[in-house]
Protein backbone atom coordinates (compact mmCIF):
# COMPACT_ATOMS: atom_id res chain seq x y z
CA UNK A 1 0.00 0.00 0.00
CA UNK A 2 1.44 3.51 -0.90
CA UNK A 3 0.20 5.45 2.37
CA UNK A 4 3.16 5.99 4.92
CA UNK A 5 1.58 5.00 8.32
CA UNK A 6 -1.58 3.87 7.36
CA UNK A 7 -2.87 0.46 8.63
CA UNK A 8 -0.40 1.52 11.67
CA UNK A 9 -1.78 1.92 15.49
CA UNK A 10 -4.48 -0.54 15.19
CA UNK A 11 -2.32 -3.26 17.38
CA UNK A 12 -3.99 -3.86 20.60
CA UNK A 13 -7.08 -3.90 18.96
CA UNK A 14 -7.30 -8.21 19.08
CA UNK A 15 -8.41 -10.95 16.20
CA UNK A 16 -11.94 -10.44 16.93
CA UNK A 17 -12.37 -7.08 14.72
CA UNK A 18 -9.64 -8.65 12.53
CA UNK A 19 -11.82 -11.54 11.90
CA UNK A 20 -14.79 -9.50 11.90
CA UNK A 21 -13.97 -7.41 9.28
CA UNK A 22 -12.54 -10.04 7.06
CA UNK A 23 -15.86 -11.61 7.34
CA UNK A 24 -17.01 -7.59 6.23
CA UNK A 25 -14.81 -8.00 2.81
CA UNK A 26 -16.19 -11.17 1.91
CA UNK A 27 -19.58 -9.74 2.45
CA UNK A 28 -19.02 -6.68 0.32
CA UNK A 29 -17.15 -9.05 -2.64
CA UNK A 30 -20.24 -10.97 -2.23
CA UNK A 31 -22.18 -7.82 -2.78
CA UNK A 32 -20.66 -7.21 -6.38
CA UNK A 33 -17.46 -4.94 -5.00
CA UNK A 34 -14.70 -6.09 -7.49
CA UNK A 35 -11.57 -3.58 -7.20
CA UNK A 36 -9.02 -5.41 -5.20
CA UNK A 37 -7.78 -2.27 -3.99
CA UNK A 38 -10.48 -1.08 -2.56
CA UNK A 39 -11.54 -4.36 -0.56
CA UNK A 40 -7.82 -4.02 0.99
CA UNK A 41 -8.52 -0.83 2.19
CA UNK A 42 -11.72 -1.89 3.93
CA UNK A 43 -9.70 -4.33 5.24
CA UNK A 44 -6.80 -2.39 6.24
CA UNK A 45 -9.43 0.53 8.23
CA UNK A 46 -10.77 -0.44 11.78
CA UNK A 47 -14.05 0.95 11.36
CA UNK A 48 -15.29 0.46 15.12
CA UNK A 49 -12.15 3.77 15.81
CA UNK A 50 -14.78 5.69 13.91
CA UNK A 51 -17.83 4.95 16.28
CA UNK A 52 -18.47 5.63 19.53
CA UNK A 53 -17.77 2.52 21.91
CA UNK A 54 -21.58 1.88 22.62
CA UNK A 55 -22.01 1.19 19.01
CA UNK A 56 -18.49 -0.73 18.27
CA UNK A 57 -20.12 -4.08 18.29
CA UNK A 58 -22.14 -2.99 15.66
CA UNK A 59 -19.27 -1.51 13.31
CA UNK A 60 -18.54 -3.95 11.20
CA UNK A 61 -22.48 -4.51 10.25
CA UNK A 62 -23.81 -3.02 6.83
CA UNK A 63 -25.26 -0.24 8.26
CA UNK A 64 -25.43 3.28 9.01
CA UNK A 65 -24.50 4.84 12.38
CA UNK A 66 -25.07 7.82 14.06
CA UNK A 67 -21.84 9.66 14.88
CA UNK A 68 -23.41 13.01 16.44
CA UNK A 69 -25.12 16.48 15.43
CA UNK A 70 -27.40 14.51 13.46
CA UNK A 71 -24.98 12.79 10.93
CA UNK A 72 -24.08 9.07 10.09
CA UNK A 73 -21.41 7.16 9.28
CA UNK A 74 -22.19 6.17 5.41
CA UNK A 75 -22.44 1.80 5.85
CA UNK A 76 -19.28 -0.25 4.48
CA UNK A 77 -20.92 -1.16 1.28
CA UNK A 78 -21.43 2.33 0.12
CA UNK A 79 -18.15 3.68 0.87
CA UNK A 80 -16.66 0.87 -0.59
CA UNK A 81 -18.93 1.37 -3.84
CA UNK A 82 -18.07 5.15 -3.85
CA UNK A 83 -14.43 4.34 -3.60
CA UNK A 84 -14.74 1.82 -6.64
CA UNK A 85 -16.67 4.00 -8.60
CA UNK A 86 -13.95 6.92 -8.01
CA UNK A 87 -11.21 4.72 -8.61
CA UNK A 88 -12.50 3.32 -11.91
CA UNK A 89 -9.81 1.18 -12.09
CA UNK A 90 -6.72 4.10 -11.92
CA UNK A 91 -4.09 4.92 -9.63
CA UNK A 92 -5.27 8.51 -7.59
CA UNK A 93 -3.15 11.00 -6.75
CA UNK A 94 -5.38 13.60 -5.17
CA UNK A 95 -8.58 13.27 -3.86
CA UNK A 96 -11.34 15.60 -2.66
CA UNK A 97 -13.88 14.76 -0.58
CA UNK A 98 -17.05 16.48 0.78
CA UNK A 99 -18.72 15.27 4.18
CA UNK A 100 -15.49 14.37 5.93
CA UNK A 101 -18.17 13.06 9.02
CA UNK A 102 -16.56 11.34 11.71
CA UNK A 103 -13.46 10.64 8.70
CA UNK A 104 -14.45 6.77 8.33
CA UNK A 105 -14.33 6.84 4.39
CA UNK A 106 -11.60 9.55 4.41
CA UNK A 107 -9.67 6.71 6.17
CA UNK A 108 -10.38 4.28 3.53
CA UNK A 109 -9.93 6.74 1.04
CA UNK A 110 -6.19 7.70 2.18
CA UNK A 111 -4.92 4.17 1.31
CA UNK A 112 -5.89 4.09 -2.13
CA UNK A 113 -5.05 7.71 -2.88
CA UNK A 114 -2.08 9.53 -2.51
CA UNK A 115 -3.50 12.62 -0.86
CA UNK A 116 -6.87 13.26 0.11
CA UNK A 117 -8.30 16.78 0.70
CA UNK A 118 -11.57 16.75 2.67
CA UNK A 119 -13.94 19.38 4.14
CA UNK A 120 -16.90 18.93 6.82
CA UNK A 121 -19.28 21.76 7.27
CA UNK A 122 -19.70 20.84 11.00
CA UNK A 123 -16.61 22.00 13.59
CA UNK A 124 -17.51 19.41 15.69
CA UNK A 125 -17.32 16.57 13.48
CA UNK A 126 -13.52 18.23 11.99
CA UNK A 127 -12.39 17.86 15.17
CA UNK A 128 -13.56 14.46 16.08
CA UNK A 129 -12.05 13.43 12.26
CA UNK A 130 -9.30 14.88 13.31
CA UNK A 131 -8.64 12.59 16.26
CA UNK A 132 -9.67 9.46 14.53
CA UNK A 133 -7.42 10.05 11.73
CA UNK A 134 -4.76 10.91 13.87
CA UNK A 135 -5.17 8.02 16.48
CA UNK A 136 -5.02 6.08 12.87
CA UNK A 137 -1.39 7.64 12.25
CA UNK A 138 -2.50 8.78 8.84
CA UNK A 139 -0.80 11.46 7.29
CA UNK A 140 -1.67 11.88 3.94
CA UNK A 141 -5.10 13.61 4.82
CA UNK A 142 -5.98 17.77 4.34
CA UNK A 143 -8.62 18.07 6.44
CA UNK A 144 -10.77 21.59 6.48
CA UNK A 145 -13.46 23.03 8.24
CA UNK A 146 -15.29 24.40 5.12
CA UNK A 147 -19.11 24.53 2.78
CA UNK A 148 -17.81 21.84 -0.18
CA UNK A 149 -21.30 23.14 -2.00
CA UNK A 150 -19.48 26.30 -2.91
CA UNK A 151 -16.11 27.62 -4.24
CA UNK A 152 -13.46 26.19 -2.21
CA UNK A 153 -11.23 28.81 -3.21
CA UNK A 154 -8.44 26.43 -3.54
CA UNK A 155 -6.09 25.78 -6.10
CA UNK A 156 -6.63 22.04 -6.46
CA UNK A 157 -6.81 19.20 -9.01
CA UNK A 158 -7.95 16.01 -8.56
CA UNK A 159 -8.51 12.69 -10.17
CA UNK A 160 -11.61 12.07 -8.15
CA UNK A 161 -14.62 14.25 -5.78
CA UNK A 162 -16.83 12.59 -3.45
CA UNK A 163 -19.60 13.84 -2.13
CA UNK A 164 -20.76 11.83 0.63
CA UNK A 165 -23.70 14.03 1.54
CA UNK A 166 -26.83 13.98 -0.95
CA UNK A 167 -27.28 16.78 -3.53
CA UNK A 168 -30.17 18.06 -5.80
CA UNK A 169 -27.96 19.29 -8.31
CA UNK A 170 -24.29 18.40 -9.45
CA UNK A 171 -22.47 21.41 -7.57
CA UNK A 172 -20.80 23.35 -10.65
CA UNK A 173 -18.18 24.67 -8.66
CA UNK A 174 -17.00 21.64 -8.08
CA UNK A 175 -15.55 20.23 -11.25
CA UNK A 176 -13.16 22.69 -11.97
CA UNK A 177 -10.90 20.80 -9.60
CA UNK A 178 -10.91 17.48 -11.71
CA UNK A 179 -8.30 17.17 -14.23
CA UNK A 180 -9.16 15.69 -17.60
CA UNK A 181 -10.80 12.43 -17.29
CA UNK A 182 -11.50 12.72 -13.45
CA UNK A 183 -15.05 11.70 -11.89
CA UNK A 184 -17.28 13.18 -9.41
CA UNK A 185 -19.11 10.80 -7.77
CA UNK A 186 -22.37 11.84 -5.57
CA UNK A 187 -25.62 10.79 -4.78
CA UNK A 188 -28.02 12.76 -6.85
CA UNK A 189 -31.48 13.67 -6.47
CA UNK A 190 -33.25 14.61 -8.98
CA UNK A 191 -36.63 16.50 -8.57
CA UNK A 192 -38.63 13.93 -10.42
CA UNK A 193 -36.98 11.16 -7.65
CA UNK A 194 -39.85 11.38 -5.63
CA UNK A 195 -39.02 10.22 -2.02
CA UNK A 196 -37.16 12.51 -0.06
CA UNK A 197 -33.54 11.57 1.45
CA UNK A 198 -33.53 8.86 -1.79
CA UNK A 199 -30.84 9.69 -4.50
CA UNK A 200 -28.96 7.81 -6.86
CA UNK A 201 -24.92 7.20 -6.99
CA UNK A 202 -24.54 9.49 -10.37
CA UNK A 203 -20.66 9.81 -11.71
CA UNK A 204 -19.68 12.62 -13.72
CA UNK A 205 -16.52 12.02 -15.95
CA UNK A 206 -14.54 14.97 -17.54
CA UNK A 207 -14.10 12.60 -20.99
CA UNK A 208 -12.88 14.49 -23.92
CA UNK A 209 -16.15 15.79 -25.25
CA UNK A 210 -17.48 17.01 -22.21
CA UNK A 211 -18.67 15.50 -18.56
CA UNK A 212 -20.35 12.60 -19.09
CA UNK A 213 -23.06 11.15 -16.68
CA UNK A 214 -23.97 7.74 -15.67
CA UNK A 215 -26.32 6.96 -12.94
CA UNK A 216 -25.63 3.85 -10.67
CA UNK A 217 -27.84 2.51 -7.34
CA UNK A 218 -30.14 4.03 -5.48
CA UNK A 219 -29.14 5.25 -2.17
CA UNK A 220 -29.58 6.96 0.81
CA UNK A 221 -27.64 9.72 2.48
CA UNK A 222 -28.35 12.83 4.83
CA UNK A 223 -28.52 16.36 2.73
CA UNK A 224 -25.61 18.42 1.36
CA UNK A 225 -26.11 21.46 3.39
CA UNK A 226 -24.65 25.88 2.83
CA UNK A 227 -23.07 26.77 5.64
CA UNK A 228 -21.29 26.24 8.28
CA UNK A 229 -21.87 24.93 11.38
N1 LIG B 1 -17.87 10.31 4.82
C1 LIG B 1 -18.60 9.99 6.05
C2 LIG B 1 -20.07 10.22 5.90
C3 LIG B 1 -20.45 11.52 6.43
S1 LIG B 1 -22.16 11.91 6.39
C4 LIG B 1 -18.30 8.58 6.46
O1 LIG B 1 -17.25 8.08 6.23
O2 LIG B 1 -19.12 7.94 7.05
C5 LIG B 1 -22.12 13.38 5.42
C6 LIG B 1 -21.37 14.54 6.02
O3 LIG B 1 -21.47 15.60 5.08
C7 LIG B 1 -21.95 15.09 7.31
O4 LIG B 1 -20.98 15.07 8.31
C8 LIG B 1 -22.37 16.52 6.95
O5 LIG B 1 -22.17 17.45 8.00
C9 LIG B 1 -21.44 16.81 5.78
N2 LIG B 1 -21.88 17.88 4.89
C10 LIG B 1 -23.14 18.16 4.46
N3 LIG B 1 -23.14 19.23 3.65
C11 LIG B 1 -21.84 19.65 3.54
C12 LIG B 1 -21.19 20.72 2.83
N4 LIG B 1 -21.85 21.58 2.08
N5 LIG B 1 -19.84 20.83 2.96
C13 LIG B 1 -19.14 19.98 3.74
N6 LIG B 1 -19.70 18.95 4.43
C14 LIG B 1 -21.03 18.79 4.33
Amino acid sequence: MATPGAGRGTSGIGMTSDRTRARMVERLRGEGIRDEVVLSAMNAVPRHIFVDEALAIRAYDDSPLPIGNGQTISQPWIVARMSELARNGRDLDGVLEIGTGCGYQTAVLAQIAKTVYTVERIVALVNKARRHLQALKIRNVRLAHADGSTDLGEDLRVDAIIVAAGATHVPAPLLRYLKPGGRLVLPLARSDDGERGVQKLTVIEMAPAGPREQVFDTVRFVPLLPGLA
